[in-house]
């Protein structure tokens, strides 16, 4: 095991016992302390660390490691370097923040400056996304999605158990989480209507994914990564809110696939949780049959068992009501497949692309990730406890998304990604 994850070492830090980010987390983020730029830092329980200060301190001393790296308003240029210093970034940061160790704990003067209050600062989007890829990779989501569109017997088409199916998305508007979601207006064909209207989307809806950032110096064109090899070119994942326009990708999909309906707002957590992290938590993907082509065969291909929660509140619902739970660890294409097949072209990949999972839905009703599948399109209403119904989401709900993986007696946590619905600006 990965030492960093070795569930009996504890911080000098104290951090709650469900707390999702204890020693053996240690997420990338970027923060800003009150009148200071941004600069990447680590979370453990509910402080972040500066990392700018730890190595200005002297107490980053790591091979490869260039100074004032962490400096910077986002993490791309350390998720450039190669596996083996980030890897050894980790362990040491890892080292300082235990128990055992004095180099931090004894010198106050540093602590002071390096050892942040969570409310004392500013949480940023981490990374400066570069590429943004969405993939469709959970055989219940498809399956569920084409049933409603083109009925059982045509549900999943005829390339979607070959390849993991994608489309680039759009980088610009990828948010953190927290940032309110506007109502988008576009254009829909109303029901049984013969000609367009423009106007705010009436059928707006979430889905509940993960994603994970690419690491490592920049591949050139025409370079390819394989499965086993994109287990080493993946810096950690992250929390994904997909906002939807059903009404709008309904009228607009064909042929080319989703446009306006998904380019309003993706919401990511704020925490990368490493991939060395997850480690523990993996989980043998489903059985694919028929076997897939060569390229996209790999030993070290998995998912990770990461238990996923959808909570909504809206003006009436003050407590969060869990709509959903999923898992990880039901994606038929795993992200290293989903790595192989994006460059199997020779696409080229810089570090801090954005490759999102698609929906995560599970085996049964209480497990699909959109309201899209829980309310059957709109004809099997979600009742809260205040007594009202949802189809598709009401202006002033907020959707919070949780994730975590239980370890013995600790958790590896990704916190949650949050966005309440805005009404429609007038037209
Ligand atoms: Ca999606």
């Amino acid at each position: 095991m990965d030492p960093t994850c070795d569930p009996s070492r504890a911080s000098f830090l104290p951090v709650a016992a469900d707390s999702h980010f204890p020693l053996q987390n240690l997420p990338w983020g970027v923060v800003a302390p009150t009148d200071a730029a941004p600069r990447c830092a680590v979370r453990l329980g509910d402080h972040a660390i500066d990392l700018a200060a730890l190595q200005a301190a002297g107490l980053l001393a790591v091979d490869g490691l260039p100074g004032g790296v962490f400096a910077r308003p986002a993490l791309n240029d350390f998720m450039a370097l190669p596996t083996v210093v980030r890897r050894a970034t980790r362990a040491r940061l890892s080292e300082l923040l235990g128990e055992g160790c004095g180099d931090l704990r004894d010198a106050a003067n540093v602590r002071d400056q390096a050892i942040l209050p969570l409310e004392a600062v500013t949480v940023h989007l981490p990374v400066r996304i570069g590429d943004y890829t969405d993939f469709y990779s959970s055989r219940e989501h498809a399956t569920n999605v084409g049933i409603m569109f083109r009925g059982k017997d045509n549900a999943l088409m005829p390339n979607w158990l070959h390849l993991p199916v994608g489309y680039h998305g759009r980088a610009s508007s990828v948010v953190k989480s927290g940032t309110p979601i506007r109502r988008p207006r576009g254009q829909m064909l109303p029901p049984d209507a013969d000609t367009p209207v423009y106007g705010p989307c009436r059928l707006l809806d979430i889905e509940l994914e993960m994603g994970f950032f690419t690491a490592g110096p920049p591949t050139q064109l025409g370079s390819t990564i394989s499965v086993d090899e994109a287990d080493d070119r993946i810096f950690g994942l992250v929390l994904v809110n997909d906002w939807s326009a059903r009404d709008i990708q309904k009228w607009e999909y064909q042929p080319l696939g989703p446009f306006n309906a998904k380019n309003f707002a993706t919401s990511i957590s704020s925490w990368i949780v490493p991939w060395e992290a997850l480690q523990p938590f993996r989980a043998t993907p489903p059985a694919q049959d028929p076997e897939p082509l060569p390229y996209l065969r790999g030993e070290k291909s998995a998912n990770f068992d990461i238990a996923l929660e959808v909570g909504l509140t809206t003006p009436a619902q003050a407590d969060a009501f869990t709509v959903c739970r999923s898992n990880h660890k039901y994606l038929y294409w795993t992200p290293q497949q989903q790595l192989a097949h994006h460059t199997v072209t020779g696409c080229n990949f810089n570090p801090g692309d954005l490759l999102a999972s698609g929906t995560i839905s599970g085996p049964d009703k209480g497990s699909y990730g959109s309201f899209l599948e829980l309310t059957w399109r709109g004809t099997e209403p979600i009742t809260l406890p205040s007594g009202e119904e949802r189809k598709f989401l009401q202006d002033g709900d907020t959707v919070a998304i949780t994730g975590w993986c239980q370890g013995d007696g600790y958790r590896v946590g990704f916190g949650e990604v949050t966005g309440e619905i805005l009404p429609a600006l007038a037209g």
